[in-house]
């Protein structure tokens, strides 16, 4: 399949090019600025409209994607909230619905706000049957452990095992860090480093007790962090010492973590992080630094070859948005919502979008639905009405999840 998009403005972190085009082929970005004679069919979008590299969440765990959130913090570390959490009847009624639907929810959660790609951290024994089976792109190859203390839920089989084949086979070894305050969680890098555990490999969520020898030696070892202020501010009312950390020039990424105790989805995160960030140092935070941890951050941190950027040979994983202020597309996309996504697009397939591109999705799938959603006519790869019915069913009412609000 060969076709173009024409008349956005191409934004990345790198560059703005106004009113181009793009051509596609066999999923993959052949040409900028140049429309091929013999395609398929043309994408026409609206004037003004941006066209950014889809966005990639950095931290998420799919299987717990539900609402509301849970807990009742501020906790001392992340154990407190996980019993809080598994005594709820929130969580009962969640685990009512099979593994494979919450997936799914999970997936249509990050799609509709844009994000292609997740970073689901769970061991790979609960997702590796899901992931193909998943419309967005959820990360398939990394090492693990849930935590580096001697407390933690041993999702993997042990840190030096786990980061040494991340080096072996270059892929991230992922692991929650100083998730809290006790003595034990503010060791977690020390006890990395004599483990010789952390480098570029080594992507780091949350952080939240890194001290400032901490980040130094994060900086220096090139290991990477994501930062989940949503899920750290509602579990502890703190998060991790981001200015520092950018000012050390470690690579950050963004990450929503689970609804039960993070934001409702990216974008709603890039707009917290934005506002957080302006309360704790009384100033603002450059809007082209959060699309990186949107974009180009968590594609390197991750090592996701030709994800996070709009080049010739580069997946074409897109995000067209529209309205907002056209001075600063930067801006545009952190504040952008719902109403504001016309299209995304996952290896060269339109996957959710305004009904106004129907014929793109005619093309390049035999499974879609029309949905209301937020009020306004969209598509949406996949057969999300019959998910919610399935999920009414088994929970016996019929809840309307905020992070994916379909009109019914
Ligand atoms: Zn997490």
């Amino acid at each position: 399949m060969k076709y173009s998009i024409v008349g956005g403005n191409i934004v990345t972190p790198e560059f703005i090019i106004h009113h181009s085009s793009l051509s596609i082929e066999n999923g993959k970005i052949v040409k900028i600025g140049q429309v091929e004679d013999k395609e398929d069919f043309k994408i026409q979008l609206n004037p003004g409209s941006f066209i950014f590299p889809a966005l990639i969440n950095a931290h998420d765990h799919l299987l717990g994607t539900y609402y509301p959130r849970v807990g009742s913090g501020p906790y001392l570390n992340w154990l407190p909230w996980d019993n809080d959490l598994k005594s709820h009847n929130i969580y009962r009624e969640r685990n009512q619905i099979s593994v494979e639907d919450i997936y799914l929810l999970g997936s249509y959660r990050n799609l509709i706000s844009g994000a292609a790609t997740v970073s689901d951290l769970i061991p790979h024994a609960v997702n590796d049957p899901l992931i193909p089976k998943m419309p967005v792109r959820v990360i398939k190859d990394y090492t693990v452990e849930h935590e580096c203390s001697s407390f933690d839920l041993r999702w993997g089989r042990g840190i030096s095992m786990e980061h040494r084949e991340a080096v072996e086979k270059n892929i991230p070894f992922i692991t929650h860090l100083e998730e809290g305050y006790d003595e034990e969680s503010t060791l977690g890098v020390d006890i990395l480093g004599e483990l010789k555990a952390l480098d570029e490999h080594t992507v780091l969520i949350h952080g939240l007790s890194f001290s400032e020898k901490d980040i130094d030696r994060i900086a220096a070892s090139k290991a990477n962090v994501v930062w989940c202020p949503t899920s750290n501010y509602f579990m502890y009312k703190e998060t991790t010492n981001i200015k520092r950390l950018l000012e050390k020039g470690v690579n950050v990424s963004l990450g929503t973590d689970s609804p039960m105790s993070g934001g409702l989805n990216i974008l709603e995160e890039m707009q917290f992080a934005f506002s957080l960030y302006q309360q704790l140092y009384q100033e603002e935070i450059d809007y082209k630094t959060l699309v990186k941890m949107v974009t180009t951050n968590p594609a390197n941190a991750f090592r996701l070859k030709g994800l996070g950027k709009i080049e010739i040979g580069s997946s074409a994983d897109l995000l067209i948005i529209e309205g907002g202020e056209t001075q600063n597309p930067y801006k545009s996309l952190v504040n952008a919502w719902f109403d504001n996504i016309q299209l995304v697009i996952k290896e060269g397939a339109p996957v959710y979008g305004s009904n106004e591109y129907l014929e793109a999705f005619k093309k390049s799938h035999s499974h879609y639905q029309l949905i209301r959603l937020n009020g306004k006519e969209k598509i949406l790869i996949g057969k999300p009405i019959d998910l919610y019915k399935r999920i009414w069913n088994n929970i016996s009412t019929e809840k309307i999840l905020p992070f994916f609000p379909i009109d019914f």
